[in-house]
């Protein structure tokens, strides 16, 4: 109940243009200004020197170049180039090749066909330099059409791409089961929007039960699945479930994310197991940032203090 308040007032706050130019102004300005803790910085250089720290502490990352619901061809446009030379200045910096990104970004919300071009522009260039390029899912007016087009590119012989699936929709294990026949690889997560009762759990115990049901099919059938999560309950069911199913460590992977419970990385890094940061970095970090205080209400008082010291 706490949660999914606290994650409607955010969504609200979210839709302010007042905030968000106030954010925009403060929250990036500085080396520490707050929105850093989440976010690597506006450009890709930045993010690319966050993940090479990220590598040399022993983990992995996936860059995202943030940006979302583009409303117009000409801005799908811009992203899907911008996430190409993205590609280029990894493969030059030497650190992994790993990238997550947004079907709405590349222009979804606008035309179905220009996304797919734009995914497939992206999937062909990936494909040339060996990179996994994960399709993120959004909200729940785009997991079917998202599911379609990951499958349909799946079935055209893309095999560098994988999809997430959100424990809070009930119908996520039926897509895990069909995901797993297809052996793609899978990131699971909780699920981060605003759903309405009836499309989505709305409290944490049934969203906590779905997950764990779903990473337990995914331990036991899926293809090299991703647990993206903090919640240590969640991370210690799967380290025995894997281990109860003799599912070696390197055959699954955790994930979480840039700025969130860095500690707990990095245990699980000298556990051996595999952990991979997800990395966000762009100018529109204002929506990704809102949900990450939805989340986390005590985030509020560090943005707060961090907004009054950057004045
Ligand atoms: C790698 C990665 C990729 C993701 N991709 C997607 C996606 O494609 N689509 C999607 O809908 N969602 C995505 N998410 C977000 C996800 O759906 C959850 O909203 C988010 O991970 C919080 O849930 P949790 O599993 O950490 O558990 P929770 O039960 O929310 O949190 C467990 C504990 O984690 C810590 N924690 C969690 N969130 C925060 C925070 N914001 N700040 C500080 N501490 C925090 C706290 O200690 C908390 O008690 C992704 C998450 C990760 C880690």
């Amino acid at each position: 109940m706490v949660v999914s308040l606290s994650k409607a007032f955010f969504h609200a706050l979210a839709a302010s243009d007042t905030l968000k130019q106030l954010a925009s102004t403060h929250g990036m300005r500085r080396r520490n200004s707050f929105a850093r803790r989440f976010i690597a910085g506006e450009d890709v250089e930045e993010a690319i020197a966050a993940a090479a720290a990220v590598e040399a502490s022993g983990m992995t990352q996936t860059l995202d170049y943030l940006g979302e619901s583009g409303r117009t061809m000409a801005e799908a446009d811009t992203a899907t180039r911008t996430c190409l030379v993205m590609l280029d200045k990894i493969v030059r910096a030497g650190i992994g090749r790993n990238v997550s990104l947004k079907l709405t970004q590349l222009g979804l919300a606008v035309d179905r066909a220009t996304c797919v071009d734009n995914l497939r522009r992206i999937l062909d260039a990936g494909r040339l330099h060996d990179f996994f390029v994960r399709i993120d899912m959004e909200g729940s007016e785009y997991t079917d059409v998202t599911l379609d087009i990951f499958e349909t590119m799946w079935q055209q012989g893309y095999r560098n791409a994988g999809v997430v699936l959100q424990s809070y929709l009930p119908r996520s294990i039926e897509d895990a089961r069909r995901l797993n026949r297809l052996e793609a690889r899978v990131r699971l997560v909780k699920g981060a929007y605003k759903e309405p009762r009836g499309v989505a759990y709305q409290s944490k115990a049934e969203v906590d039960a779905a997950f764990l049901d779903l990473m337990k099919l995914l331990i036991e059938e899926g293809t090299y699945p991703a647990i993206a999560t903090h919640d240590p309950a969640m991370i210690d069911a799967t380290r025995q479930h894997a281990s109860e199913r003799r599912l070696d460590a390197a055959r699954y992977e955790f994930q979480m994310l840039y700025g969130i419970r860095r500690d707990l990385q990095a245990s699980l890094a000298r556990a051996g197991h595999g952990v991979r940061v997800y990395i966000p970095f762009g100018r529109e970090w204002f929506a990704y940032f809102m949900r990450r205080l939805g989340e986390r209400p005590a985030n509020v008082g560090f943005v707060l203090r961090g907004l009054l010291r950057d004045r």
